[in-house]
């Protein structure tokens, strides 16, 4: 994985310079597409905002979505650039853990990407990856880019799709057609965090291992059990929550009007 560069494990941006160079690394190997640099960078304004860390809401957005996974019938993974260059493991273990279906569905279909995005998926031990090449038949027309193609064994068909830095285009023409779409996204305001179904404002980086742990936690519960936790999640109130530890955050912050070494952060 590594494109050659040394990042001191001191310095106090470490994990977030590995993370860039993991996706600059992802450029050449055409997994990522540029566009999916500027996606990242927007991402992490907003983790600033956060804290960086992942907050009570997103916890209980990761329980409901491990349980809505368990509970599907036909849960499917969208794997975009960005998440297969993020975590490409951790979508194969839950993919594993809750029996979903990974598919390959990218905004930009330059050629080869998918391929090299499969690629990416069977490295990381996935059997089998859906929506590559002449297998996306299926349209779903309500949507305008090039993820309206889709595998008609994947999300064609799938009761949950989790879409993980998704387009708030294609979150909302999935929930219309009556999915439960989980979404990741740092960004309440997105349209996406908007439209899905269960939006998990956190970093994509953090919260797929935890997403995976839940999912294996839970996966012993019975039905009744993930139907309960499932009817006692509210998306709203998650999303208004995520709202206001970052307006409480910067607040705080703005009162004492230095960011810098404040509560021993950098
Ligand atoms: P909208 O959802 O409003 O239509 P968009 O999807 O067009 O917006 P993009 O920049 O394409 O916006 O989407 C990227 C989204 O993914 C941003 O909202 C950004 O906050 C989020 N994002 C980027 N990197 C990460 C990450 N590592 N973890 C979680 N979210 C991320
Ligand atoms: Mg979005």
């Amino acid at each position: 994985m590594s494109n050659g560069t040394h990042v001191d494990d001191r310095h106090p941006r470490a994990e977030s310079i590995r993370t860039r160079e993991r996706l600059t690394h992802h450029v050449g190997t055409r997994v990522l597409a540029l566009a999916g640099l500027i996606a990242h960078g927007r991402g992490e304004a907003f983790d600033y905002m956060l804290g960086e860390a992942t907050t009570e809401p997103a916890k209980r957005a990761i329980t409901a979505a491990a349980a809505a996974m368990l509970l599907a019938e036909h849960p499917v993974i969208s794997v975009n650039g960005n998440a297969a260059a993020l975590c490409a493991e951790d979508m194969v273990r839950l993919s594993r853990a809750t029996g979903a279906k990974l598919e390959v569905n990218l905004f930009h279909r330059q050629p080869g990407r998918e391929e090299a995005i499969e690629a990416v998926l069977r490295e990381a031990g996935a059997e089998e990856v859906l929506g590559v090449g002449d297998a996306a038949t299926a349209r779903i027309n309500e949507i305008h880019s090039d993820r309206r193609t889709v595998d008609p064994r994947g999300i064609y068909v799938a009761d949950v799709v989790l879409v993980p830095l998704e387009d708030g285009d294609r979150a909302e023409a999935l929930v219309r057609m009556g999915k439960t779409v989980i979404a990741v996204d740092l960004n309440p305001l997105s349209r996406t965090a908007q439209y899905a179904s269960i939006t998990i404002v956190d970093n994509l980086v953090r919260a797929a291992p935890l997403l995976v742990s839940e999912a294996e936690r839970l996966k012993g519960f019975g039905a009744d059990e993930l139907h309960g936790i499932l009817s006692s999640y509210s998306n709203s109130e998650a999303l208004g929550e995520s709202m206001r530890i970052m307006e409480e955050r910067l607040h705080a912050l703005s009162r004492k009007g230095v960011y810098l070494r404040i509560d021993g952060e950098e």
